[in-house]
């Protein structure tokens, strides 16, 4: 598809305050089906938007609140025919050409998957057959339906688009695979005067899983269960597989179905014990060249392989990525669908951040598995060109939630072929308010697929994605359940106060040796640009990352960070989590960041894959309270703990234990606080 999307949507659109006539404005009439399938006129009622305004046949003429604003008094109605079309003039530069005004509409959702076809491919037989372009915005309960170009051309799409919900509430439209019945389920369908079948949509609610059944009825099956266990993993007995678990970490698994646990795979010890049955995984490791599985992945990938769901918690750096990829590649290559006939990509990797995707990407090319195509989907990277791609055909799509929602929302990738998800970072996705696009995405991805989900930490809202969009999934974390702190790293920490701090950061600059590297983080973009200017104009080669930098700015800076053309990279948390440069040898705290789990991640930079690294991290008085927390991750770690910090964690609980008292007895509303 074209430029046009663009084109209208730049269109500016101005409320307006008044009719032509110069009368306050009112919303107009609007009719809607009633129940005996007559029409009716109908307003806008104050109260709820759900109310009064769907039509029964799926027909919704209910303008949602955005559209009410939107649209001038309309000049023209054709809501005369049976299926209640209105034209309506959506802006003002709309009025001078009536030609182009779009014919706009709502359908539920349930209805809208029959008019834009797998891929968007119905919407493009429209497009082709009637000349006219047609928009879809999605939304939860019902989309917005626009369609654009001449009355003949705007006429003849309503025409298609009428034959096909005609021809769906008459159940034609529905391929029923294996033959299994030749009729729809009965899901509430009830007959209208008219003598036409009607969708009775209480009812349709009610029998949701029916439904979902239908909407999914015509998907290959799919195929999960690859693993074989190698006989010395069988042969493992139970106390030396504890052991071993013990000893790795504190490996600890779960299993989470609810009706009967499953017994949890013992863990691989070698690549051979995982992938034997597949040599180019083999062959791909060699390359890699890779000495043993990281605990994560010995434990993972059973798990994985056997077509379970996994939630993978472990700290950053401990080789999730390819915990989740390896088996990914089997499953797509498996599928009894051939990679060819399939219209859509097989797996989705879902990311917090563009750099995480990018590396996400850059290991999946890294091992060129069959031939497989990734592509990277992040807001802030050309929109047309990654359009193109992934209408193109991928195998692997690795993206950010909102730049894959949003090409989701406009029909450009089609989501029902994934059958692998990864929920990468969970954690970090919900912090920076990914949870409502990903919900979105979820809709369009069928509920039988295999996902894994992973985290550095298992917070409340981490637990509450995991309920929802798993299925009876095990689960494996390494370390403790709660934050685990980074024990190859030796971290210090020095209470400074905070206008020494500049000066102490070029004495360790300074002190640096030819060969070490290091990520200094910072709190806010603005310290970032001012500390690395500060330090260029020292003469000290430094690199910049954070999110106001433009994208190709962001990428080469961590290009020149991880070649080693600068030794200094100057960052916000946008690097703090999982991004992966391995001879990271010092983390610098110049700021303390917003919370613990910050802390533990931005340690996590260095002492990657098993090297050891340096942390220092300087603490001042305005954070004291999270004195306490780091305490506590510096014992579990074995670190010193600086005197000054333990008498810093002590002011604060003398602190809050003194304002504590003073608000319970503060007199609220003439009641004390603490006597109810
Ligand atoms: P996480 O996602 O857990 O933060 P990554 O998957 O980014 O960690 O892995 C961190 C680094 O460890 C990467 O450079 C990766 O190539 C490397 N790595 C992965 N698996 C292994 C392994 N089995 N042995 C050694 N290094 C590994
Ligand atoms: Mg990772």
């Amino acid at each position: 598809m074209s430029d046009w999307e663009e084109e209208y949507s730049a269109t500016e659109i101005q409320q307006p305050k008044k009719t032509q006539a110069g009368t306050p404005w009112v919303p107009q009439g609007r009719q809607r089906y009633s129940t005996q399938g007559t029409i009716e006129e109908t307003h806008r009622g104050s109260g709820s938007r759900a109310q009064g305004w769907q039509g029964r046949g799926g027909w919704s003429h209910r303008p949602d609140e955005s559209s009410w604003r939107d649209v001038e008094q309309p000049r023209e109605h054709r809501a005369n025919s049976s299926s209640g079309w209105t034209r309506e003039f959506r802006s003002r530069d709309y009025s001078r050409d009536p030609t182009n005004c779009p014919m706009s509409f709502r359908l539920d959702s349930s209805l809208i998957g029959m008019v834009i076809g797998r891929g968007g491919s119905k919407i493009k037989e429209l497009e082709e057959l009637s000349g006219a372009r047609i928009k879809i915005v999605k939304e939860d309960n019902d989309s917005e339906v626009k369609i654009f170009g001449s009355n003949e051309q705007q006429d003849k799409a309503k025409g298609l688009i009428n034959g096909i919900i005609e021809r769906q509430q008459k159940g034609t439209d529905f391929e029923y695979k294996n033959n299994r019945s030749n009729d729809p389920p009965n899901m509430g369908t009830s007959v209208s005067v008219s003598g036409k079948p009607m969708i009775d949509w209480t009812s349709l609610r009610e029998n949701k899983e029916k439904y979902e059944a239908i909407k999914w009825a015509d998907m290959p099956p799919i195929a999960k269960a690859f693993y074989k266990e190698s006989p010395t993993i069988t042969s493992w007995a139970q106390v030396e597989v504890k052991k071993w678990r013990k000893e790795n970490n504190n490996i600890i698994c779960d299993d989470l179905k609810e009706d009967g646990k499953r017994p949890i795979p013992n863990p691989v010890q070698n690549f051979q014990d995982a992938f034997y049955p597949f040599p180019e995984v083999m062959s791909a490791l060699k390359i890699a060249g890779f000495e043993k599985p990281t605990p994560i992945q010995s434990q993972a990938w059973p798990i994985i392989l056997q077509g379970i769901d996994l939630i993978g918690i472990a700290q950053t750096g401990t080789g999730k990525t390819l915990a989740y990829l390896l088996p990914g590649f089997i499953h797509l290559d498996l599928q009894p669908i051939p990679r060819n006939q399939r219209d859509g990509p097989g797996m989705l990797v879902l990311a917090p951040t563009r750099e995480l995707a990018l590396q996400v990407q850059a290991e999946c090319s890294k091992y060129k598995y069959k031939g497989f195509e990734s592509m990277c989907v992040y807001g802030g990277g050309d929109r047309k060109s990654q359009i193109n791609v992934v209408t193109k055909g991928v195998d692997i799509i690795i993206a950010t939630p909102g730049r894959l929602h949003d090409l989701q929302m406009n029909n450009f990738v089609n989501l029902r072929s994934i059958t692998y998800l990864v929920l990468d970072e969970a954690d970090r996705m919900l912090d920076m308010g990914f949870e409502p696009q990903i919900m979105k995405i979820l809709i369009d991805i069928r509920p039988d697929r295999q996902t894994v989900m992973t985290s550095a930490t298992w917070p409340d809202g981490v637990r509450r994605l995991s309920k929802s969009y798993l299925k009876d999934p095990m689960m494996v974390y390494v370390g403790t359940l709660d934050l685990a702190a980074v024990n190859t790293v030796q971290q210090q920490v020095l209470v400074i106060p905070e206008e020494e701090k500049r000066a102490f950061t070029l004495h360790f600059i300074d002190s640096l040796k030819p060969d070490d590297k290091v990520i200094i983080f910072v709190g806010k973009k603005l310290i970032a640009d001012d500390l690395s200017s500060d330090f260029s104009l020292q003469g000290i080669p430094v690199q910049c990352l954070h999110g106001n930098r433009e994208q190709c700015d962001r990428e080469q800076a961590l290009d020149d960070f991880k070649k080693g053309k600068v030794r200094i990279l100057v960052a916000t948390d946008l690097a703090s989590r999982g991004l992966d440069v391995h001879d990271v040898t010092h983390v610098f705290n110049f700021d303390f960041p917003r919370n613990i789990e910050e802390y533990v991640h931005r340690v996590g930079r260095t002492g990657r894959a098993g090297r050891t690294g340096e942390s220092i991290t300087l603490v001042t008085r305005k954070d004291w309270r999270v004195s306490a927390e780091l305490i506590n991750i510096l014992e579990r770690a074995n670190q010193e703990v600086p005197p000054e910090l333990m008498e810093m964690a002590g002011r604060y609980e003398e602190f809050k234990k003194k304002k504590d008292g003073e608000r319970d007895m503060v007199p609220r509303k003439g009641r004390w606080r603490n006597d109810h």
